[in-house]
């Protein structure tokens, strides 16, 4: 049987699923341990226990993706479906299998059980099937070639899904086998700084060359505030050259966004600012307000931190501001704690106590409260002080609710210090 599995689709059975306390997380393995073997995962859905409507999606699955992986509803109980409704849309009967069903009444005779008459349900095997040892349960999985298509059947609990999808996926399994040499390959690119817009605007243009090569890149963007990330993937039985595709490809992509790329292996912000740090022998601390110690949590973060980062200021009350940072009460009273000489003040305050190269300020209102038509939520004003610079002092508005807001200030921060100490580098003779 020589057919080639490109595409696949899932979908998760039992009523459970649909209330609001129970997640799908089945389909999460699927489609990574699928990826493995070069197999996009292209559709998934969530149904009930419901016959009909199993059946009719499975119907349609099976006629666009060439694996279709149905996980639940595989049990002894009225409510488990999944053969029925699978052997329906392909229309094939099915009948008991002796050998299973000997294999579960022993199960049940080790634990000094009988057997329920309704557990022989699970022993039914759809015509031409191969059925699929289960260690962990009693509901063998089910395997079925139906033309050039494959459903796989394969119980709800994940410790008996798992190992039972792993094993079909080694070389001699039976979709390693049939898996053909192709993989999928990925790279990614970071961003900060660009709306999901303006990423796509600057690297739109180069998408369609790709798209229509005869191994295609699929390019997803995904933006989170304060990041939008670019994934690149490509399916290629040639891991070298779709490695040097997937560079040139990012390349290009990298040279469209500019300084505004910050990662292309993965590494999140703070790891990135943090090895510039390193590498420059510079030490950073900072005076946070509104993001509460968010921004030295997240340098902290990253192991090795304690190689650069001096340590920092949580000065949430104007008290702290002037106790611990030595702003001026005054300036405070005349221009408010969220201003920007109260963040200046605050950075050097910061840098007097601590003598940090590099040194943040950061000052906001997150909201829900306490924003004014002048000073609306989400106004952050960062100062970021780095020996041997002109101090940067810089009012934003970010959207969004408290968490968002606070995230968005140290993302900002933190670029803020890479993009000085980017500028230093280039500006070095
Ligand atoms: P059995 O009844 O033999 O245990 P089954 O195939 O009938 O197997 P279900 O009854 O549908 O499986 O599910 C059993 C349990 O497995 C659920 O209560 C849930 O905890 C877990 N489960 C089912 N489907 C999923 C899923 N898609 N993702 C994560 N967990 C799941
Ligand atoms: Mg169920």
């Amino acid at each position: 049987m020589t057919f080639e599995l490109r595409s696949a689709e899932v979908i998760a059975v039992g009523s459970e699923l649909l209330g609001s306390t129970r997640l799908d997380t089945n389909s999460l393995f699927i489609s990574r341990t699928l990826a493995s073997l070069g197999i996009l995962l292209k559709a998934k859905a969530v149904v009930g226990d419901d016959r009909a409507l199993l059946r009719d999606l499975f119907a349609l699955a099976i006629t666009r993706s060439d694996l279709v992986v149905v996980t639940g509803g595989l049990g002894p109980t009225d409510d488990d479906l999944t053969r029925e409704a699978v052997t329906d849309a392909l229309g094939i009967p099915m009948s008991e299998d002796e050998a299973i069903t000997a294999g579960i009444r022993n199960r049940f005779a080790r634990r000094g059980m009988v057997m329920p008459a309704l557990n022989r349900k699970q022993a039914m095997v759809p015509e031409g099937a191969t059925a699929l040892n289960n260690p962990n349960g009693s509901a063998p999985g089910l395997f079925i070639i139906a033309g050039e298509k494959i459903a796989l059947l394969l119980p709800g609990p994940p410790r008996e899904l798992q190992p039972m999808l792993n094993a079909l996926c080694q070389p001699d399994g039976l979709l390693g086998a049939r898996a053909g040499l192709a993989r999928l390959h990925s790279v990614s690119i970071f961003t900060t700084g660009l709306s999901e817009s303006h990423v796509e605007e600057l690297t739109q243009p180069l998408y369609a060359r790709w798209r229509d090569a005869p191994e295609p890149i699929e390019t997803t963007v995904l933006a989170t505030p304060g990041q939008v990330e670019l994934h690149l993937t490509l399916r290629s039985g040639d891991a070298v050259g779709a490695k040097a595709t997937l560079d040139d490809a990012r390349g290009e992509l990298v040279k469209a966004l500019g300084l505004f790329a910050f990662s292309t292996d993965g590494r999140q912000l703070p790891h990135v600012v943090g090895e510039l740090l390193q590498a420059r022998g510079l030490t950073l601390a900072a005076a946070e307000s509104c993001t509460g110690g968010l921004l030295m949590a997240r340098m902290t973060d990253v192991a090795g931190s304690s190689g650069y980062v001096r340590g920092g200021v949580v000065a949430y009350s104007n008290e702290l501001k002037v106790q611990l940072l030595g702003v001026d009460q005054a300036a405070i009273e005349t221009h408010g704690a969220v201003s920007e000489p109260t963040a200046a003040a605050m950075a050097d305050g910061v840098h007097d106590r601590t003598q940090a190269d590099v040194c943040v300020a950061i000052t906001g209102i997150a909201g829900p409260s306490g924003g004014t038509d002048a000073k609306p939520v989400g106004t952050v004003v960062i100062a970021t002080r780095v020996t041997g610079h002109p101090l940067s002092v810089r009012t934003h508005v970010f959207p969004g609710g408290r968490d968002m807001v606070r995230f968005q200030a140290t993302q900002t921060a933190i670029e803020g210090v890479r993009r000085i100490l980017l500028a230093a580098s280039a500006a070095r003779p």
